[in-house]
């Protein structure tokens, strides 16, 4: 048999000497990719249905050539992708991929490992020990805080949402659920009106359900105001209500605001609350010593999320969540199923009991490679240039006669709208900034976000990518003043 017939056959994998050819192909064409990616619009112009209209809808009953699947995802699948690592790429939080970190993907799909338990791979797991500790002293966290790797935010949060269930151990949740039972109070978490919308998901999925979560008013600066969040906890627990959990936010999504983290968790230390603190993008500017204030405080926390796949150059995913409390988390996950144990348990860290998820990607593996490929240094001078940036692009905001500035820039976002003199109309400036959002994004030269905040539309660019330089900040200024 040759190996072709092996392949028609389905027993064996690709040859290697097939994966050798195409492998080294496929970096040749990504490394072109990021040579002539301006060459792209950062917005596909495609309509809906279009990609899916062009796949057929059965499955191919024999096995096709790569080049025929290579072919296809050049033709079909590019016209449709949305250029993350564009330097235009300015909405959201923008996320950007880096070379150190796409070959670590490529060497930890190749292995596969499932790092479930230590011995399944105790490399996985004992990177993963070193990397968040590595993190950890990165951000200035204390030492008393351990982590483990998931794969969002939201699954980040909605741990701590569990863990901070867990915390309420008299009312055993664990063995006997919530619902039927008349004897527990309603469960109340609280998060600022600008928290973020995971947290919500996280309640629905805890069934906890929306109305165990009360949102706390913001000050002028899009900032939780404490007193209130003390108002809300009295006023609740006089009112038969069970408080359990705050949320307190480093960098929200809509104005980057920081909640003042000391002075809530002044307040959960004396209510008994865990509280959790999600830094998701902006937690990471705190490599930069001056950004470190953002973190004032942070040893009241009882939970932390940051993000290395927003603004640390780290290919989606790659959450990284920290808790002073992990015999709580494990307590709320940990089963101990026979087939699961081991000979090392006692003297390992077995990261399946700290989570939902049984098998688990070697995700430290990126993170490693990418700490050590732009150290410390390298990755403190790429953010300290996306904050700069960012000023600058403020400044221009706020010195031009038709631009106004919409909140402070504590990081690298800047909101701004339109707001020529002669309109004063919030109806109509609001209708204007949607255009003017609208034909920015449709130039295909720049793609941007807008929010509303108090009922203003509101216009967002977010400096984090890793190829945005100065030039692609001055252009997009050129491109918004001028439409
Ligand atoms: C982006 C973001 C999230 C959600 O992050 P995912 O990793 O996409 O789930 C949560 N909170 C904040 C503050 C964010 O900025």
């Amino acid at each position: 048999m040759n190996n072709k017939d092996i392949m028609i056959t389905g027993l064996n994998d690709m040859p290697v000497d097939e994966f050798r050819k195409n492998g080294h192909e496929f970096i040749d064409w990504i490394a072109d990719y990021f040579n002539n990616i301006e060459s792209n619009t950062v917005l596909p112009n495609i309509e809906p249905g279009k990609i899916r209209s062009k796949l057929p809808l059965e499955p191919p009953q024999k096995g096709e050539s790569m080049d025929a699947i290579f072919s296809d995802f050049e033709k079909i699948i590019m016209p449709g992708i949305t250029h993350w690592n564009h330097p235009d790429f300015m909405a959201y939080f923008n996320s950007t991929s880096s070379g150190p970190g796409i070959l670590a993907e490529m060497l930890s799909a190749a292995l596969n490992i499932n790092g479930m338990l230590w011995k399944t791979s105790p490399a996985a797991t004992e990177l993963e020990e070193v990397t968040l500790n590595w993190l950890k002293k990165m951000l200035g966290f204390p030492d008393n805080f351990w982590g483990i790797i998931y794969d969002t935010a939201s699954i980040s949060s909605m741990h701590a949402i569990a863990a901070a269930r867990e915390q309420l151990t008299e009312l055993k949740f664990r063995e006997k659920g919530m619902s039927g039972r008349n004897e527990i109070p309603k469960l109340r978490l609280y998060a600022s009106e600008h928290a973020h919308s995971s947290i919500d998901k996280g309640i629905i999925t805890l069934g906890i359900g929306l109305s165990g979560i009360r949102k706390i008013p913001i000050d002028d600066k899009f900032r939780m105001i404490s007193h209130e969040l003390q108002k809300a906890i009295s006023e609740d627990r006089k009112n038969g209500w069970l408080p359990f959990c705050v949320v307190a936010t480093v960098g929200t999504t809509s104005t980057t605001s920081v909640d003042p983290v000391r002075e809530i968790g002044e307040i959960c230390r004396k209510e008994n609350l865990w509280l959790h603190v999600d830094a998701a993008y902006g937690g990471i500017a705190a490599v930069i010593p001056k950004m470190k204030y953002i973190f004032e405080g942070i040893e009241f926390a009882d939970s932390i999320v940051v993000n290395p796949h927003k603004w640390m150059f780290t290919p989606i995913d790659l959450s990284a969540f920290y808790t002073t409390k992990p015999e709580i988390l494990k307590r709320a996950f940990s089963l101990g199923a026979e087939y699961l144990k081991t000979s090392e348990d006692s003297k390992v860290t077995n990261y399946m009991d700290y989570g939902l998820q049984l098998g688990r990607r070697f995700r430290s593996l990126k993170l490693w490679f990418i700490i050590r490929y732009f150290g410390v240094e390298g990755i403190q001078n790429r953010i300290a240039e996306h904050l700069r940036l960012a000023n600058e692009f403020a400044d221009w905001i706020e010195s031009h006669p038709d631009f106004e500035r919409m909140a402070p820039t504590p990081f690298s976002v800047v909101c701004f709208r339109a707001h020529p003199k002669n309109i004063n109309d919030e109806d109509e400036l609001n209708a204007l900034n949607e255009k003017l959002l609208d034909e920015i994004n449709k130039s295909g030269k720049l793609f941007l976000s807008g929010t509303k905040l108090s009922g203003k539309f509101v216009i967002r660019i977010s400096i984090s990518g890793l190829r945005t330089q100065e030039e692609h900040v001055k252009q997009a200024w050129e491109l918004i003043s001028n439409v």
